[in-house]
C-alpha cells in the first residue's frame, strides 16, 4: 500500500519533453523564488545553509497531512499501514540514492548532527577508550567536530586533525603520521560548507582501513550536489541532511553497513525501538528501528521522497556538471573585483559551489545586509566552523552558496550588489 504520489509528475523542467538542464524552467518549481524580498526579485544564494523546496516536496507534505496521518509501525488501520509504507518507501529509496545500500541499513534522524551524534555516542561509547585517536580535519563544520571533541574528552582519548593546504584543500603530506594504528576513526566532510572543498574520502578510507580504524564521511554538503556511491567510497558511516536537498526539515539519514549497526547499542531509548522490555531488562528490536526510538518526523521523510525524486529527475551527474560551470563563472565574476579574496580552491572540479569570500573593506555581516537590502541572501559569520575561521585568520566571511536553481543572472546580481555598497561605502 503507498500513498497516491506526484513521483509520476515530472518537475516542470521537463515539461515540454527536453531533458536538458533548464533553469528557468527549475525556478518555476521553486514557488518562493516568486516573490520580491525588499522590492526586488529574490536571489537565493544561501543553499549550503537550507535549499528552497519544489512544490512537489511542498504538495508531498500537504498530501500527507490531508489524507494519511497516523502513526506508524504499530497501527492496524488504513491509515497507519499507508503512513508506514509512504515512510518505508523512503528508506528504501534513500538507500537507492546512495549507491544501491541496504534499506535496513538507513537511520532517519531529525539532521545530520543528529546522525553525527547517534555514531559518536553510539559506536564511540563502545569502541573509543583512553589514548585512542580520532583523526578530523581542520576544515569541519562543528557538527563533526564538537561530537568528538566531547567524546574524546569523555573517553580520554585525543582528537588530532589534517592541516590545509593555503589553497584549502586537505594538506595529505603528513597524512602517515596522522592516520596511524592508534587511530580508531577518521571522521571528514565530503564537500566542506565554508571552501567548498571536495575531499578524497576514498583515499582516506583505504588509509584508515589500512590501520585498523573506520571512516564517517559527513555529506551533508555533497549529497546534495553530486552523485554519490558510498560503497564505493569505501565508508563505513554517511550522513546527511534532507533539508539542504530539496527536502523538509528535520530530516536527516545516516547509513553504516548492516553488521556495525547490529553491533552498536541503541542511542535513543523508549517506544519503536524494543522487542521486549520488564521492569528488569529490554532487548531492542531489529536495525534501523533500534535507532529510531519514538515517533519520527514522519511528514518529512515521507515528503523527502518527492526531493530526492526531484534531484533524480534532473540527474545528478547533471547537477554537479552545472555547479562546476556556474561555481566557475561565480569564481571569475567575483575574482574581477579587485581587493576580493576567495577561500578555497578556485578550480571548480575540485570544489562545490560554497563560495566563501572577504572584501578587504566591508566586514561580511556589513555586506550581507546590503545584499539583503537588495533581494540576495547570502550568509556571514564563521559558519559554525571556528577552528577553520582561525586556521584562515578570518573572524568572519561572507558566503554565496549555488544549487539547481542558481544560473548566471544571479551572479550577476551578486556582483553588481558588491560594486553598488562599495560605492555605498565609498571604497
Ligand atoms: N555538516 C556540514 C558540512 C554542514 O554544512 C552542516 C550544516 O550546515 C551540517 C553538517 C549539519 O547539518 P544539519 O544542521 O542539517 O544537522
Amino acid at each position: 500500500m503507498s500513498m497516491p504520489s506526484d513521483t509520476d509528475r515530472k518537475p516542470a523542467l521537463f515539461g515540454s519533453g527536453d531533458t536538458g538542464f533548464d533553469v528557468n524552467r527549475i525556478k518555476a518549481d521553486f514557488p518562493i523564488l516568486r516573490q520580491k524580498v525588499n522590492g526586488h526579485r529574490l536571489v537565493y544564494l544561501d543553499s549550503a545553509a537550507s535549499s528552497q523546496k519544489p512544490q512537489a516536496v511542498i504538495d508531498a507534505l500537504d498530501r500527507y497531512y490531508s489524507q494519511i496521518n497516523a502513526n506508524i509501525h504499530r497501527g492496524l488501520h488504513t491509515l497507519s499501514e499507508k503512513a508506514t509504507a509512504a515512510y518505508e518507501n523512503t528508506r528504501e529509496h534513500s538507500a537507492r540514492f546512495i549507491g544501491g545500500v541496504k534499506p535496513e541499513e538507513i537511520i532517519f534522524t531529525n539532521g545530520a548532527t543528529e546522525a553525527i551524534n547517534l555514531v559518536a555516542s553510539s559506536w564511540g561509547g563502545q569502541n573509543i577508550g583512553e589514548g585512542d585517536e580520532i583523526v578530523i580535519t581542520e576544515m569541519e563544520h562543528h557538527a563533526n567536530l564538537v561530537p568528538w571533541v566531547i567524546l574524546a574528552q569523555r573517553k580520554k582519548a585525543v582528537v588530532k586533525r589534517i592541516p590545509l593546504t593555503p589553497d584549502g584543500q586537505l594538506d595529505l603530506t603528513d597524512i602517515e603520521n596522522i592516520v596511524t594504528p592508534r587511530t580508531k576513526l577518521v571522521a571528514v566532510g565530503h564537500m566542506s560548507n565554508v571552501l567548498g572543498t571536495i575531499n578524497p574520502v576514498q583515499r582516506l578510507a583505504e588509509l584508515a582501513h589500512k590501520n585498523g580504524a573506520l571512516i564517517l564521511a559527513d555529506g551533508a554538503q555533497a549529497a546534495p550536489h553530486m552523485p554519490v556511491d558510498v560503497k564505493q567510497l569505501g565508508v563505513d558511516f554517511y550522513t546527511f541532511s534532507a533539508h539542504k536537498m530539496l527536502g523538509p526539515t528535520g530530516v536527516g539519514v545516516l547509513w553504516a553497513r548492516q553488521e556495525l549497526l547490529e553491533a552498536m547499542p541503541p542511542y535513543n531509548t523508549g517506544g519503536e525501538m524494543i522487542r521486549e522490555v520488564s521492569f528488569e531488562t529490554v532487548t531492542w528490536a531489529d536495525v534501523p528501528h533500534k535507532f529510531e526510538a519514538g515517533t519520527p518526523n514522519i511528514a518529512g521523510v515521507v515528503a523527502f521522497h518527492e526531493a530526492l525524486s526531484y534531484l533524480e529527475a534532473i540527474g545528478m551527474d547533471k547537477i554537479r556538471e552545472h555547479a562546476i560551470a556556474l561555481t566557475g563563472y561565480a569564481i571569475d565574476s567575483l575574482l574581477k573585483l579587485d581587493r576580493l579574496e576567495i577561500q578555497g580552491p578556485l578550480d571548480p572540479t575540485l570544489r562545490g559551489g560554497a563560495i566563501s569570500f572577504t572584501d578587504a573593506d566591508i566586514h561580511p555581516h556589513d555586506l550581507s545586509t546590503f545584499l539583503d537590502s537588495r533581494g540576495i541572501a547570502i550568509r556571514a559569520g564563521h559558519h559554525c566552523a571556528q577552528p577553520l575561521m582561525r586556521a584562515l585568520g578570518k573572524v568572519a566571511t561572507a558566503r554565496a552558496s549555488l544549487y539547481v536553481y542558481n544560473d548566471e543572472a544571479d551572479i550577476d546580481a551578486l556582483v553588481d550588489a558588491i560594486k553598488q555598497v562599495r560605492s555605498y561605502f565609498g571604497v
